[in-house]
């Protein structure tokens, strides 16, 4: 599958559309989850053009690992979670439901976050 240049983060990333920015770096862009599932939900991409995690840990330079992770951490910090706690997830594929293929990591906190994942 190749990267769609039209999808959503794309041309967030273009600044075709606004959002709410929490973090921006060289490598990494980071902002509000239009249709939040917690009180702090936010969404971390990189500004390269990968698809998932699959295609980002496959593909990404060193560089733009390091400052994926680093920032998903930093960001926590910044935003008061890394005491109380919080939940990271990223979706890959059509099992996961990831609905952008753009690489996003979801944040969320400030509520306790329940089970890891629900039973069916
Ligand atoms: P996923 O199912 O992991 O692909 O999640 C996609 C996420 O993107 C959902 O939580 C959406 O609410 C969020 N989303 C979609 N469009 C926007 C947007 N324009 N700004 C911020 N978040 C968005």
């Amino acid at each position: 599958m190749a990267y769609d240049p039209s999808n959503i983060f794309a041309r967030i990333l273009r600044g075709e559309i606004p959002c709410k920015k929490v973090f921006e770096n060289e490598h990494v862009l980071a902002f509000h989850d239009i249709n939040p599932q917690a009180p702090l939900h936010i969404l971390v991409i990189p500004k390269g053009a990968y698809i998932s995690m699959d295609d980002f840990s496959a593909k990404a330079s060193p560089e733009e690992i390091t400052a994926f992770v680093r920032a998903i951490g930093e960001i926590a910090r910044r935003e008061g979670v890394a005491e109380s706690g919080y939940r990271i997830l990223a979706n890959h594929g059509g099992d996961a439901h990831q609905e952008v293929p753009h690489l996003h990591v979801h944040i969320f906190g400030k509520r306790p976050l329940g089970r890891m994942l629900p039973r069916d």
